[in-house]
């Protein structure tokens, strides 16, 4: 089974959290926060066309610089969400820069910030090169409820979460899964082509089985024959990001709805349940905590990391004590 992503963890556990989801075809990638990037190399970087941030304490967002220093000048635009007043905070980081060599010589590169909250996208703002990245405000765009982002092979789903401030967690789906069985195409005597694509997209959309897929000129096949011998379905990946967030009945609700079912969880364990006080004063969980959540979450694997400096002798406690409470 090949995965549409392959998602990886920027940093080592200890440093700032950040998830990388590469796109296996189309040169294209995703991040969940923006700590540390110095792992990425800048050909990584520029091919994120999406950043998901959730929440602007520096060891999540203090790799904005890097970022807009390999992505400006870049012709295709960068989305950035992030939670309430994030727009304000990205404001702030380019007003620090003297941009005089900015003119319309150069790559109009814009950046798009979104703010999400529960209701959905409250405020949407761009910062182009042309205009010095002044903020233009536009207007938001209207999703279902708790969707940040959707197209035709994925979405991404977003919540808020209670860190003592506003702090998002993500979800990325695949929407359905359809692969091509070779040898029925053989069979049919169909070669393999771009073809293929217009055949999945229509499977992805529940297309009726007697719609025509026109292989090449003159040559079509109904797309129920193609099912019946030569596409299989299969439900999507899930991979979801959970950071931050006080150990509350009201969070592990969110959590569990956003993460449900996911193949990977993310989940933050900074603190051994030894110190739960502690992990509870700085508003974070324990890594039994975050067990608990992936279990009742129904997840298929737990990723433990952020994990606090105070254990980097006791690195396999925090994994072990998150694993035994997952799999309890
Ligand atoms: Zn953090």
């Amino acid at each position: 089974m090949t995965w549409l992503v392959q998602p990886s963890l920027i940093n080592e556990p200890f440093s700032d959290p950040g998830l990388f989801v590469d796109f296996r075809f189309g040169r294209r990638a995703l991040l969940f926060d923006l700590g540390d990037l110095t792992p990425l190399s800048p050909r990584q970087l520029l091919r994120v066309t999406h950043a998901f941030i959730s929440h602007t304490h520096m060891d999540h967002f203090a790799g904005f610089d890097r970022l807009l220093r390999v992505c400006l000048h870049r012709t295709a635009p960068l989305h950035l969400i992030g939670p309430a007043e994030f727009a304000d905070r990205v404001e702030h980081k380019l007003r620090a820069y003297t941009l005089n060599l900015l003119d319309e010589n150069s790559v109009d590169f814009a950046i798009r910030v979104a703010e999400f909250s529960e209701g959905g996208f409250d405020r949407v703002c761009e910062f182009r090169a042309h205009k010095a990245f002044r903020r233009n405000e536009i207007p938001p765009a209207r999703l279902s409820p708790g969707l940040l982002l959707d197209e035709e092979e994925f979405r991404v789903e977003g919540t808020v979460l209670d860190h003592g401030i506003p702090c998002l967690a993500f979800a990325f789906e695949e929407k359905l899964r359809v692969n091509v069985w070779r040898d029925g195409l053989r069979q049919l005597g169909l070669p393999v082509g771009p073809w293929l694509r217009d055949a999945k997209r229509a499977v992805r959309q529940g297309a009726p089985d007697h719609t025509e897929i026109c292989v090449r000129d003159g040559v079509i096949i109904s797309l129920g024959e193609l099912k019946k011998h030569a596409l299989r379905t299969s439900r999507g990946q899930k991979i979801a990001y959970v950071v931050d967030l006080i150990y509350s009945e009201r969070n592990i609700e969110k959590v569990i709805a956003l993460a449900g079912d996911a193949d990977q969880l993310f989940i933050e364990t900074p603190f051994l349940d030894e110190d739960s006080a502690i992990a509870a004063e700085r508003k974070h969980l324990t890594a039994r905590q975050a067990g608990h959540i992936a279990k009742r979450a129904g997840v298929r694997s737990l990723i433990a990391f952020h994990f606090s400096a105070r254990y980097r002798d006791r690195t396999d406690e925090l994994t072990r004590e998150a694993q035994e409470a997952f799999r309890d």
